[in-house]
């Protein structure tokens, strides 16, 4: 699909995206139908990109070519969705696009397998004078070939939201999900000029989600920490059996709601976290830590199994919708070790052991996470402040 270009303006408006993401609950006969359409996409993905190897080999020309093709061949092929067939035709289109322009960024595109590619499709939805192909009822998703079927929408969209696609997605745990992505148009907001008071400085911390400026901690939920250990318990569990068993099979199948759960509480949690943050502040002031670097040096995981990484990403795209900075301060400042009182700097790092430290100049006792929080803040405003000048100049 041609991407519209990112917040394309007009008369201070932009363009948005937000999906809404529904639980289905189809028939028998639309599962039938799914099924049949998740294949029918990994055949024709697989055929155009065996197609293009060769095609590219003989005669050194990228092309790919349409589905249309191979429906002599395939004749099941007419009987899904001619539209999710289209959109491999797109998605493998843009897989190559992406490749040609930065390969190191992006693999060659591969074969799909269905023991371990997801399960999915997309349609994109087509208004003609008689109506849109795609629309939401009261409780189900309207869709071509597949009919009404029935869904719980977390959310409604609102008013003036425009339906673009949906993305039908099974999960390994045996459920459906569609994606529905809408497009609509709002008014860019004005920029919110931070001040100290309403500005927040966060630090991740390792036994903390994060810290702030203020002092002010967010624990992960009580709830979260335990899913979560129960997970690891029965990870191991899973380990010491021998696979391909029925019990193996019964305590895999355990393993993957488990984990779903897990990403659902995480997420639940995440949103809830940036939404208050950037509701209740102006500006947020983060370093850009390596969360990969931090997740290695520890023994189960941690900023990666926290999450944070999303929380950092949801925070942005929540803060840029209300005209709000997310300030990055340079990943390499010595948040932790300078004194925020005095501003003097110490040799080494602290240890993440040492919750409390001693400023050796002006004698200033710290919470470790606090003292890089409050720095962090100050350097966040301070390199605003630069480029508001180096603007204004
Ligand atoms: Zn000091």
């Amino acid at each position: 699909m041609p991407r519209k270009p990112k917040g394309a303006c007009k008369d201070g408006l932009k363009i948005q995206y937000t999906t809404i993401k529904a639980r289905l609950y189809p028939d028998e006969a639309q599962v039938e139908l799914f099924e049949k359409t998740f294949g029918c996409c990994r055949y024709i993905w697989n055929h155009m990109l065996a197609d293009q190897q060769r095609f590219y080999l003989e005669t050194d020309k990228h092309f790919i070519p349409t589905p249309a093709k191979y429906k002599k061949e395939a004749p099941f092929l007419t009987e899904v969705d001619n539209q999710a067939l289209i959109q491999e035709h797109n998605k493998l289109s843009q897989a190559f696009r992406v490749f040609f322009k930065s390969p190191e960024h992006f693999g060659y595109p591969n074969f799909k397998k269905k023991k371990t590619d997801r399960d999915s499709f997309t349609a994109c939805n087509h208004v003609f004078e008689s109506g849109p192909t795609i629309y939401i009822t009261k409780d189900g998703i309207r869709m071509t070939k597949a009919g009404i079927v029935r869904a719980k929408f977390p959310r409604r969209p609102r008013n003036g939201w425009r339906l673009k696609r949906v993305t039908v997605e099974k999960t390994k745990t045996g459920k459906y999900f569609a994606c529905i992505l809408y497009e609509y148009t709002v008014k860019e907001p004005e920029a919110v000029i931070p001040a100290p008071e309403s500005t927040i400085g966060l630090k991740y911390s390792m036994s903390h989600f994060y810290v702030a400026d203020s002092g002010e901690l967010a624990d992960a939920p009580h709830w979260l920490r335990q899913s979560q250990e129960k997970l690891a318990k029965l990870q191991k569990h899973l380990n010491r059996m021998q696979p391909g068993s029925k019990n193996y099979q019964e305590a895999v199948q355990k393993y993957r709601l488990l984990h779903e759960h897990v990403a659902n509480q995480r997420r639940d949690f995440i949103h809830k976290q940036s939404s208050r943050i950037a509701n209740g502040w102006d500006a947020v002031c983060v370093r850009p830590d390596a969360l990969d670097e931090m997740a290695r040096r520890l023994p189960h995981g941690g900023p990666l199994d926290s999450g944070f990484g999303m929380f950092r990403e949801c925070l942005r795209y929540k803060l840029a919708q209300r005209g709000k900075a997310m300030i990055v301060v340079d990943r390499y400042a010595p948040t932790t070790r300078t004194c925020f009182e005095c501003g003097f700097v110490q040799d080494s790092e602290i240890p993440y052991k040492k919750k409390r430290w001693v400023c050796p100049k002006c004698g200033a006792v710290h919470d470790r996470e606090v003292n890089a929080a409050k720095n962090i803040k100050a350097q966040g405003l301070a390199q605003y402040r630069n480029t508001q000048k180096r603007k204004a100049a």
